[in-house]
């Protein structure tokens, strides 16, 4: 044998001896490959896209929404992330009107003067007057009667609006239902009064014009819309200036609610002037955007390991409203993870899917919608992760994750191996009040469900409001938690059996 013949040949056998080896290394290559190529700068950037006013806040069944919805989806296209909507698309739809605000509009006081001429007295937005998300469009002046919580509950024998006349008036309501607890199971018996669709149907029922809304100096675009009803939310200004020489104050009136479980209305003898300048769109549509990863097992492709957030906001209320911690961050997170999964090309077993809800902030729309129309059987969803307002802070937190230790150990390890930050759980609790996150729809619609969240906040908070802007999220976080979920995922769907 000559000396390079001999050379090949054994560099052959070297070869064949180390394949299982080499697969292995490939693997873990991989895996680090794209685990390095996570990173904040481009988390920052993607936050910044999703809040600019290209997409207008995202307002669930706007062209915003929907051009945010084609941004996310074209990225799964170029990382090879398929499409899991219907179709064949990446999109799954469903019908949701929406309100176009075209300016702030405003509220103002009536204070009667001598020879019965008025002050008017104007709010600063957004502290003091937020307007209404839903409203109709006009001016609407008229004298405002305080309604507790505005609550009809024949079953319990209450009702707020009992004895009282608010035709053509605004009523001056809270939050909430006067029964309080929402972790005793009584609660299920209140619970359909505190949306806040009913109260304001239920004001309109009543026959009055409009509304301010207590504490509702942020938006809420979920509520119902009337065409003939004008509406705004309130800060503590204006409710003191109303309650001025009534000898009383809405905590004080609330407390005699709650506690005698009796309503307290009456009319406060203040006018205000309420404006909106407004325009619904019955014909708004909104979609999930939905990108999966199949499994290669031909058994286990079958189940699927889900990780999803919202990608809608609160829209523009005359100002924009970025959306940038709540929730473009949660959803940035995700497409951090959809990035690395895609183009590592590492073979899985199980499905993974990449879920970007729609809907949330008009009424958790879609993940009603995903849970009715689920794309992997229910039972075959070993779990879903959910991510809201995930990118401000040091540490992580995982909702539930007592609760499903088989699978909090994944995240658990990643962190130990890789991240290195704070790292706590909680046990998953009943709560029989409204659900508020996307999570508590799959969670009661059966699915092993936790959230990821943030600890240790490095800068304030602007919920639903102007300021939550992009330099708002902390993108090294971000990194961490799209690196989190990579390893995780990558190994749980990898693995033959889930501890
Ligand atoms: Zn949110």
């Amino acid at each position: 044998m000559n000396y390079r013949i001999s050379l090949v040949l054994s560099a052959i056998l070297l070869s064949i001896s180390a394949l299982p080896l080499s697969a292995q290394d490939n693997y873990e290559e991989a895996l680090m490959k794209q685990f390095h190529m996570i990173s904040s700068a481009e988390a920052y950037e993607w936050v910044a896209e999703l809040a600019s006013p290209k997409y207008n806040g995202r307002l669930s069944g706007s062209p915003g929404y929907i051009a945010a919805a084609e941004w996310v989806a074209g990225n799964l296209r170029k990382w090879g992330i398929k499409p899991g909507g219907d179709n064949g698309d990446y999109f799954q739809w469903f019908d949701k009107g929406y309100n176009e605000i075209h300016e702030l509009g405003s509220l103002c006081l009536h204070i009667p003067v001598k020879d019965g001429k008025v002050i008017k007295k104007y709010y600063p937005f957004p502290d003091q007057f937020f307007p209404g998300m839903t409203s109709a469009s006009g001016e609407l002046t008229a004298e405002v009667v305080y309604i507790g919580y505005g609550v009809t509950a024949p079953e319990h024998n209450y009702d707020d609006y009992n004895g009282i006349d608010v035709k053509g008036k605004i009523v001056l309501m809270n939050r909430d239902v006067p029964f309080k607890n929402s972790r005793d199971p009584e609660y299920t018996k209140w619970v359909k009064y505190c949306y806040h669709q009913y109260k304001l149907e239920n004001a309109v029922k009543h026959g009055a014009a409009g509304m301010l809304y207590i504490g509702g100096n942020h938006a809420n675009p979920n509520i119902s819309y009337d065409p003939n009803f004008i509406w705004c939310g309130i800060g503590p200004e204006p409710l003191k200036d109303i309650f001025a020489g009534l000898k009383t104050i809405n905590k004080d009136v609330l407390k005699k609610i709650d506690g005698s479980m009796k309503p307290h209305s009456f009319n406060t003898g203040t006018r205000v002037s309420i404006s909106a300048n407004t325009t619904w769109h019955p014909e708004g549509r909104v979609c999930n955007v939905i990108g999966i990863i199949e499994g290669s097992d031909p058994v286990l492709k079958n189940e699927v390991i889900i990780i999803g957030g919202h990608l809608d906001a609160v829209g523009n209320c005359g100002v924009l409203l970025p959306g940038a911690l709540d929730n473009a961050s949660g959803a940035v997170d995700i497409m951090g993870t959809a990035k690395a999964m895609g183009l590592s090309g590492i073979s899985l077993k199980r499905s993974v899917m990449f879920l970007f809800i729609g809907g949330e902030e008009v009424g958790l729309l879609g993940s009603k919608h995903y849970v009715e129309n689920p794309k992997f059987a229910k039972e075959k969803t070993i779990c879903y992760i959910n991510l809201d307002m995930v990118g401000n802070g040091t540490g992580f937190y995982i909702g539930a994750g007592k609760s499903y230790p088989g699978i909090y150990k994944y995240l658990e390890e990643a962190n130990q191996e890789f991240l290195h930050r704070s790292m706590r759980s909680s046990e998953a609790r009943d709560n029989y009040g409204r659900p508020r996150t996307d999570g508590a729809i799959f969670s009661r619609a059966g699915i092993p469900t936790l959230g990821i969240g943030i600890t240790g906040s490095l800068k304030p908070v602007h919920y639903h409001r102007p300021g939550d802007t992009a330099e708002m999220v902390t993108p090294e976080v971000m990194e961490d938690v799209s690196k989190l979920l990579y390893i995780a995922l990558t190994r749980m769907a990898r693995e033959g059996k889930i501890r």
